[in-house]
């Protein structure tokens, strides 16, 4: 045991990381914690993280939150998937979806019986098994029975943050608002209290530091060391806009490639939030401005914002009496939404292994070893859009294609091209079906599949794939359009 019993939490920032550790933490194990949060108005927050993937229904869920009053308050549309434009070529796009795609067996997923009814001539788009992908392709949602469809949402950042403040006020949550000036620690190194410009000090056992970029805790006051993987995943700066939405809200994220970089457009219910992500070696500030501004529908409402990232992550999640949340503990740019899913998981984690009695250094390693592992897989699965592509037609994509990758990524891509296998693996998020998708839109067709798919002869598979089909047409049957659902279910005040 290294330190003494934990009381008193001190949560700094008030972003999304810091209000969710503060609602969770106060609700679900704070009978006996004092939790305080501070943040500063004067500083904001970073006010993007708009796209969601289905894990966040996992933290509502538990936290309590009425999904249709929430999604009304933060103008929330659902997300089925991301559609990936000029990714693999100029011209050509393909959906990732959730969900799965088609019936595999135990040793074969879908992807083995798809392959080989293509190899006869008789499979369709492989999407077309896909529940999610095909409800996103034709505009549709609803909330099935048996819960058809795995879907997440697009919000307003800044409306969610402040719906998460109320809640974790109302659970008792102390919000002390000023500018932090000076962190101060005790003679073992540890935290002791952090200084506001007003002279207030607020002192803690745990500390959690949810500051943002700048990490006032974990890298100014501790200087934890910074792991960096902008050769893996070059681009470093964003710059983002808000605009008025002029077509009913699509049920999916486009991730739309450009010439050193890549758009996303995020509809809600009465706006759009637009970004270009970029990579400033290739890119200058004047020139992303220019591209995505040419590449808008809609008037601007709010004025482009370049925000600046490195990529990459503190090698230690929790430093001493503190952990990390957030932009604090390490970046991964947005391309498959997984920044909010991270700081969900470091919360959760952190209630698991909640050091009431004193923190040790067994928990912290745990923590830090799931934390790392985690990042390290999506930071995988990223990297595989900008590597595994046939564009040439940049500087940024060529380099893109011919970088040396991490083994283990390469290791997967192999297996997939060789095999068509993908084996799941504990503490990634991204399935067999998101890996597949991915792999194939990208351009990677698998040389052989599964033999056990010949224990089917060539009627039995046809049938098969027709009952495959006819699945994802019945729950389609039953959807109506993302619109009708969203004027019933949850629709915002302005909307
Ligand atoms: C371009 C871009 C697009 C993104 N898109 C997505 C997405 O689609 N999906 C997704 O899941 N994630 C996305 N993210 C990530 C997401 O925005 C963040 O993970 C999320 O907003 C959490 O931010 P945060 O709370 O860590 O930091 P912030 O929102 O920056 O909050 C930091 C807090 O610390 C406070 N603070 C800082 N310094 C001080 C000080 N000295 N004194 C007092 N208070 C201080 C600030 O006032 C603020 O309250 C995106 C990020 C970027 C950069």
């Amino acid at each position: 045991m290294s330190s003494g019993k934990v009381q008193n939490v001190v949560v700094v920032g008030g972003g999304t990381a810091g209000w969710t550790a503060a609602a969770a933490v106060a609700k679900l194990i704070g009978a006996n914690l004092n939790v305080v949060l501070v943040e500063s108005d004067a500083i904001g927050t970073v006010g993007v993280g708009e796209a969601t993937i289905p894990p966040f229904r996992t933290m509502h869920r538990l936290l309590k939150i009425d999904e249709a009053d929430f999604l009304s308050r933060v103008q929330g549309t659902f997300k089925l998937a991301i559609q990936f434009e000029n990714w693999r070529e100029v011209g050509h796009d393909y959906i990732h979806s959730f969900g799965f795609t088609g019936q595999g067996c135990w040793a074969a997923g879908f992807q083995h019986f798809w392959l080989k009814a293509k190899t006869l001539g008789f499979a369709e788009d492989y999407g077309r098994y896909a529940p999610e992908l095909m409800a996103a392709q034709t505009g549709r949602f609803g909330l099935l029975q048996e819960n058809a469809l795995s879907y997440a949402f697009h919000i307003d950042a800044t409306a969610y943050a402040g719906l998460l403040r109320q809640q974790a006020e109302k659970d008792g949550v102390t919000r002390v608002e000023g500018k932090i000036v000076d962190v101060r620690q005790a003679e073992s190194g540890d935290i002791a209290e952090v200084v506001l410009e007003s002279g207030q000090a607020v002192k803690g056992d745990l500390f959690i530091d949810c500051s943002g970029f700048v990490s006032l805790l974990l890298d100014k006051a501790l200087g934890t060391e910074f792991e960096d993987w902008t050769h893996w995943l070059p681009c470093d700066r964003a710059i983002a806009v808000q605009t008025t939405a002029v077509e009913e809200p699509i049920p999916y994220t486009r991730s739309i490639a450009r010439e050193s970089g890549w758009q996303w457009r995020i509809p809600l219910q009465t706006r759009v939030g637009n970004g270009l992500v970029y990579c400033s070696e290739f890119m200058s500030d004047d020139e992303a401005r220019d591209t995505l501004l040419a590449n808008l529908e809609g008037a601007l409402i709010t004025e482009p914002r370049v925000l600046r990232f490195r990529t990459g992550q503190r090698v230690k999640h929790w430093n001493r009496n503190c952990i990390g949340l957030g932009l604090a503990a390490g970046f991964l740019e947005p391309l498959e939404s997984t920044s909010i899913h991270l700081i969900q998981r470091g919360v959760i984690r952190l209630m698991q292994m909640f050091p009431y009695n004193g923190i040790t250094e067994s928990d912290r390693t745990e923590f830090n070893r799931q934390m790392e592992t985690e990042f390290r897989y999506i930071r995988d699965f990223i990297i595989m859009h900008y590597h595994v592509t046939e564009r040439t037609d940049s500087e940024f994509w060529r380099r893109c294609r011919e970088m040396e990758i991490p083994d283990s990524l390469q290791h997967r891509l192999d297996l997939f091209r060789d095999t068509g296998r993908v084996f799941e693996t504990d503490l990634d998020i991204f399935r067999e079906n998101s890996w597949v998708q991915v792999m194939m839109g990208q351009g990677i067709e698998p040389q052989s599949y599964h033999p056990i798919v010949d224990m089917m002869d060539e009627q039995e598979l046809r049938q098969f794939m027709q009952f495959q089909g006819q699945k994802v047409d019945h729950i389609l049957s039953q959807l109506p359009t993302h619109r009708e659902f969203i004027d019933r279910y949850c629709p915002t005040a302005s909307a």
